[in-house]
């Protein structure tokens, strides 16, 4: 199946209340275990690439062929998106040329007048092209962005102003964050999270920041209207950590087990888990 944009698996998120993942890509590795999994679970799924690991994998072309080759080559049956992840207006651009099928741009550093302006150009463009657009409202802190914030709450309203547009999904601050949690972290605001699924109806919500959010935290967030769910920070936790076991068990220098393919394959093993793990929390086994 070629990759689809996020608007159909999204909308039956939304009516169906659950949410369907996001996971960050960082090499073949990553996207090899998150495509697996997918299939495996019947899932749709959604691969998120930063500005930074779209540069790390050599550019948005690179990408685009990597996950459309595996596609085919693992005969992967369910819905895929392909989603750059809080994406610049030049970023933007650049992966439409690119050839992704999903785009967020990431306005909320500019006035609300500017953001408005420039979301509205790139869902004319999106709607064009047929590529579904989240647009964020609020900013959301976290370690992404070089501050450590407590998480803003974007208000309700200009999440209306900015649903209006014609965005295919909106990220709205509700104390998330971007990372690891800090101890002292408020948890998510809910009353702030239902009015705005109030105010934007049928809109579908995301929640950023995933990684780290109690497990009852995210099925309430599910229920009050968030059906797509960004998970970055825990599939590099749990590969790095499955990585640093192999190696301190000294398996690196038995036998061959320095050749990549064996050096790598616990970390991708890890990834996998830690992708069924959270498709099932977010209840979209079965719904591709
Ligand atoms: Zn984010």
């Amino acid at each position: 199946m070629a990759l689809v944009n996020a608007k159909e698996m999204l909308t039956k998120a939304k009516e169906g209340h659950y949410a369907v993942g996001q996971f960050n890509i960082n090499n073949l590795e990553w996207t090899k275990a998150i495509l697996l999994t997918a299939q495996e679970l019947n899932s749709p799924v959604i691969l998120g690439v930063s500005e930074g690991a779209g540069k790390y994998m050599c550019g948005y072309k690179t990408i685009v062929g990597m996950v459309n080759g595996m596609i085919d080559e693992l005969k992967i049956t369910v819905p895929v998106a392909l989603h750059l992840d809080h994406g610049s207006y030049e970023g933007a651009k650049a992966c439409i040329a690119a050839g992704f099928s999903s785009i967020m741009f990431d306005g909320s550093h500019y006035p609300i007048d500017e953001n408005v302006a420039k979301t509205t150009e790139l869902v004319a463009i999106c709607n064009e092209k047929n590529l579904s657009i989240e647009a964020e409202v609020g900013s959301i802190g976290g370690e992404e962005d070089g501050v450590v914030g407590a998480g803003e709450c974007a208000d309700p309203n200009e999440c209306k102003m900015i649903a209006d547009l014609g965005v295919t999904m909106l990220a709205a601050g509700i104390g998330n964050i971007h990372g690891k949690y800090p101890d002292n972290w408020q948890g998510l605001n809910f009353d702030v999270l239902a009015d705005i699924q109030k105010l934007t109806g049928k809109m579908p919500l995301v929640l950023h920041g995933g990684s780290g959010i109690p497990e009852e935290m995210v099925r309430k967030a599910i229920d009050l209207g968030v059906s797509k769910v960004n998970v970055n920070t825990e599939c590099q936790l749990a590969f790095a950590a499955a990585t640093r076991k192999y190696i301190e068990a000294g398996k690196d220098t038995q036998g061959k087990g320095f050749d990549p393919r064996k050096l790598l394959a616990p970390g991708f093993e890890a990834i996998k888990a830690t992708v069924k793990e959270k498709m099932e929390l977010f209840g979209s086994v079965g719904k591709a």
